[in-house]
């Protein structure tokens, strides 16, 4: 046994440690966290009986906040559970030895919920510290002290042998919320994607250290020696996102991809097209930060499907990193139609063309030996500018792109910010590809000019799209608003200001008219009631991938809108990859998602709607409760409420109504108000598919049941497609089917 150090040797031994972390400062350039993190929490010198004991006081991880403070991510109190094998070592007695052996193995792995051979086994190491389990949360850690304080166990002296280090866990209380966007972290809290990444530095705090000399037990020895650093809490992060607007983007999006069987996911960003902070970014199939590592059902269904382990490790991976992936960020494609917007922003600010301006479509164009077909078989024949827009004809704007020449185009391709990134504060983001002026003929030039031959990132083309609107100002897309410190002092703040203006006023305030033209005309589906919104879509095919396999049904679907058109504050912008449902122009699977994140948003940023007369007729209105009341204060109560009843028994009291109160149905709809336990009163169905939604409103009336408009119903081209039960079938009157409706006419390809 060797004799107990004096002070000497243990000044002798920090001096020695403190040399050892600066020289691996020195080599590595870690900082000092790094190393305390990487190395494992707690250092001793085993070579001796005493050991010098030092301990990592964990500093907290910064907060994440959305706009308005709403908590997104944020670090816990977590638990390190921890034993001292050769503490128990120690022990002469091997009966007393094996009993506390199984004892700590046996409650341990069953509070842990671990395996006992394992735990067991540890407590069997040469070692002073080994850590059964990182990061148990309260509970957990509550049980494990009761089992340290449990009287049975009392003369086992167990507290000498197991112990609990305070540290942090990573907190995401919304789940999967914006989860693409935030990232998550790793088992030491380093940030490993999105936000946790891009700001990882600024959101990891300087760890504190207790050093202090310890006796073999792990039990401090009094006044030798202890030195306390606290730990600095990471800097907290206030980003440009809102909740609200966050949620709602997830919801419409997720019933897209579901709705229209979308195979390589789909992205919904929001964004304030003044200043490029992003209000929402949806990205869909994603993930659980709290539990980043596991696939959704799917997923892990095809993973399962697999033979070989190796086949489905790599197929795991994949999937894992695809889930991770910021779509909107990362991905590059095709923006097809929705391009047109530029390409019609360059040829005005060059006066090359104006409102007064006709372009002729007689089905296809030529341009040297290579030959274009117009979506519309025969052509559009002579349209303005707007109407070419509207259209989305492409012989207009291959016209277009030739007046405007390569060099004019390439110009304004990368004064919209195409050529380079958009600098967006988030990790991975892509670079473009394009034919650079110099390798750009008039075929490429003919193809550019509609949105084709080249790839761009959805966060560019929102970008670009919003100095089309905004008075023509290149903005920066970002999510930091601010950072915080300790004490909520602002220490830094998101970009201000922009980049380049690109574009004219008068130029942008074109635009804004244009937009709004082919809302009304041509994207339909786009429209928000009470509202004057501007959108254009795009569906493009994807070449690359139909060349490699074979299969020419892969295409992107999008559309992008903004708003209020007068002096728009957001644009949305909507994009959905392979669609394998039947429908799959961008008008037709985007523009209603679109349609429906405006119509939730634009109220909630306060804009008050407008309405049109046949848009108020369309307006849903929440049914009162009635049920309990006096028939005749219900009937005067249903009135009120913009709804007609139906009274089934000869009672004075209401004891049951359909639809059952704060459910949405169409004003002037029914409610059935039964005074008697008497037997349900049955409507049947009707058939809405083809109607228009005056003839929907009419036909539900009719049956006495209640319908919910899903789409926008406010131009009279728009009839129904879908309802969510079919037609002839036998339901309770007052029953509310939902019914579909959309301007199946749209082609923007
Ligand atoms: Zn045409």
């Amino acid at each position: 046994m060797a004799s107990k150090p004096g002070r000497q040797m243990i000044v002798r031994m920090i001096a020695v440690m403190l040399i050892l972390t600066l020289s691996l400062l020195l080599i590595s350039g870690y900082r000092l966290v790094d190393i305390m993190i990487i190395n494992g929490e707690k250092y001793q010198n085993d070579a001796s009986e005493q050991q010098l004991y030092d301990s990592l006081i964990t500093a907290p991880r910064g907060d994440i906040y959305d706009r308005n403070m709403q908590v997104l991510a944020r670090s816990t109190t977590a638990w390190t559970v921890y034993i001292t094998p050769n503490g128990i070592r120690k022990l002469k007695d091997e009966n007393e030895k094996e009993t506390v052996r199984k004892t700590i193995a046996e409650k341990l792995s069953s509070i842990l919920e671990m395996d006992y051979e394992k735990v067991y086994e540890d407590t069997g190491k040469n070692s002073y510290y080994v850590i059964v389990k990182k990061k148990i949360e309260k509970p957990v850690a509550d049980k494990v002290r009761e089992f340290l304080a449990d009287e049975q166990y009392k003369d086992l002296e167990l507290v000498k042998y197991v112990g609990l280090d305070e540290t942090t866990k990573r907190y995401y209380p919304n789940d999967s919320l914006a989860s693409v966007v935030l990232g998550f972290v790793g088992s030491d809290d380093q940030g490993l994607g999105g936000i946790e990444s891009y700001y990882d530095n600024e959101l990891t705090g300087i760890a504190g250290r207790v050093v202090a000399a310890k006796n073999a037990a792990g039990t401090d020895m009094p006044l030798t020696y202890e030195r306390v650093e606290g730990a600095v809490k990471g800097k907290s992060l206030v980003l440009t996102l809102d909740a609200y607007i966050q949620y709602t983007a997830e919801k419409y999006l997720e019933a897209a991809i579901e709705e229209h069987k979308i195979a390589e996911r789909g992205a919904a960003v929001v964004m304030n097209v003044k200043n490029g902070a992003v209000l929402a970014m949806a990205i869909k199939g994603d993930f659980n930060p709290n539990d980043p590592f596991t696939l959704s059902k799917a997923d892990k269904a095809a993973v399962d499907k697999l033979k070989t382990e190796e086949e489905k490790q790599k197929l795991e991976n994949e999937l894992l990193n695809r889930q991770w992936r910021n779509k909107a960020v990362s991905d590059t494609y095709e923006p097809g139609s929705v391009f047109k917007l530029i390409t019609a922003s360059a040829a005005l600010e060059e006066n090359l063309v104006n409102n007064k301006s006709t372009f002729y479509c007689n089905g296809t164009a030529t341009v040297a030996g290579q030959g274009y077909k117009c979506h519309k078989a025969g052509g559009h024949g002579s349209q303005s500018l707007q109407e070419a827009i509207s259209n989305s004809c492409n012989p207009a704007f291959i016209t277009i792109g030739q007046l405007l020449g390569v060099s004019s185009f390439s110009k304004y391709f990368k004064a919209f910010g195409f050529g380079e990134k958009t600098g967006i504060d988030l990790p991975g983001e892509a670079m473009s590809t394009y034919y650079g002026e110099e390798k750009m003929g008039p075929v490429e030039l003919a193809s550019s000019s509609f949105g084709q031959t080249f790839n761009i990132t959805p966060v560019q083309l929102l970008a670009a799209t919003a100095a089309c609107v905004n008075g023509g100002y290149l903005v920066q897309p970002h999510l930091l608003e601010k950072m915080l410190d300790e004490n909520n002092k602002v220490t830094a703040t998101g970009p201000d200001g922009y980049k380049r203006q690109v574009i004219s006023e008068t130029t942008s305030s074109t635009m804004r008219s244009l937009m709004q033209f082919v809302a009304e005309n041509g994207a339909k589906n786009a429209l928000v009631a009470g509202y004057n919104i501007g959108a254009k879509t795009g569906t493009s095919q994807k070449m690359a991938k139909i060349l490699a396999t074979g299969d020419n049904y892969l295409y992107i679907g999008s559309c992008v809108t903004v708003a209020p058109i007068e002096d728009p504050e957001i644009a949305v912008l909507v994009l959905l990859d392979e669609p394998k449902g039947d429908k799959y122009y961008g008008g037709m699977i985007a523009a209603p998602t679109n349609s429906k994140i405006m119509t939730d948003v634009l109220p909630y940023l306060g804009y008050e709607a407008s309405y049109s007369e046949e848009e108020y007729k369309n307006l849903t209105v929440s049914v009162p409760e009635v049920t309990d009341m006096k028939l005749a204060d219900a009937e005067k109560k249903i009135k009120a409420a913009n709804l007609e009843y139906e009274t089934v028994g000869g009672g004075d009291k209401v004891i049951r109504q359909l639809p059952e109160s704060g459910k949405q149905v169409l004003k002037g709809g029914i409610v059935i108000l039964y005074t008697e336990k008497s037997g349900d009163k049955t409507a049947k169905v009707p058939n809405f598919i083809g109607l228009t939604a005056t003839q929907a409103n009419q036909a539900a009336a009719r049956a006495g049941i209640n319908i919910e408009f899903s789409g926008n119903t406010s131009s009279a081209g728009i009839k129904a497609y879908k309802q969510s039960i079919a037609a002839n079938e036998s339901v309770e009157a007052g029953t509310i089917v939902t019914v579909y409706f959309m301007d199946d006419t749209v082609v923007d390809g």
